[in-house]
């Protein structure tokens, strides 16, 4: 299995800083075991889809509606996405399901959005610090995965390549916090059995499974050692390429 360092720009970026995707090509030109993908604003999808085309980089978005087209304003479609260059797409982050008031139902619709376009989904789920601290992780990951989880997958697309989960503590993003080594292959461990009961073992096991939360350059390499954990969903770390492409070469040796 690929790994994967998946960077989320967020609100963040305007065409000066396309210059960091190039750098980041330039110091990525070609690992050996792992995918790279950028989820820039709407904005800049189209210019660095056409700069990172042919390259060790793939673009994606950061959300889509459920539906192709429509009276939404402001929203953009899996469609939309698609052709202006995305491959990839978030859902579910954690900032969308707490600002947009995203539930695990509208979560889902959006994954299978991103799927009939034979895109590559990314589903966010994490607790929040209540939830950590009520012991209750597993219970809020095991029912977010369940229901925002796709419920079914288009005719020729195998769960293993299109799907990606993304473990995200609420309360490790963006705060320089981590959970321990332990928590997060606690964690993991859960997702991957979760995996393989629903996919069965061989595809169970190969299904990406990504961390999120404060992954920087000092401590990407001790995150990416831990079992099932297959890559990095990475914010406030991939806005610069000197810094995301540590994170990238450091997924890459491990
Ligand atoms: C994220 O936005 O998905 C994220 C993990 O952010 P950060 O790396 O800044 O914590």
């Amino acid at each position: 299995m690929r790994k994967l360092a998946a960077g989320n720009w967020k609100m963040n970026g305007t065409g000066d800083d396309l210059e960091e995707v190039r750098a980041l090509i330039d110091a990525c030109p070609a690992p050996k075991k792992t995918d790279i993908v950028i989820c820039p604003p709407a904005t800049l999808i189209h210019r660095m889809s056409e700069i990172a085309m042919g390259s060790s980089v793939q673009i994606g978005g950061q959300d889509c509606h459920p539906k192709d087209a429509g009276a939404h304003t402001g929203d953009i479609s899996a469609p939309m996405l698609r052709d202006a260059g995305a491959n990839f797409v978030i859902v579910g982050h954690s900032e969308r399901r707490t600002d947009h008031r995203e539930t695990d139902i509208m979560v889902r619709a959006k994954a299978m959005a991103g799927l009939a376009e034979m895109m590559r989904v990314i589903l966010c789920l994490g607790e929040t610090l209540e939830e950590r601290k009520a012991g209750r992780t597993l219970d809020v990951v095991g029912i977010q995965l369940d229901g925002s989880m796709p419920a079914s997958f288009p005719p020729g697309i195998k769960a293993r390549d299109a799907l990606i989960i993304a473990y995200e503590p609420v309360w490790a993003i963006g705060t320089g916090l981590t959970p321990t080594n332990a928590e997060i292959a606690e964690v993991h461990a859960f997702l991957r059995t979760r995996l393989v009961e629903r996919f069965g073992a061989e595809a169970g096991q190969e299904t990406r499974i990504l961390y999120g939360g404060s992954v920087k350059p000092g401590n990407a390499a001790e995150i990416f050692a831990l079992p099932n954990v297959d890559g990095a969903l990475v914010g406030g770390a991939s806005l610069k390429a000197s810094d995301f492409s540590k994170i990238v070469l450091a997924l890459d040796a491990a």
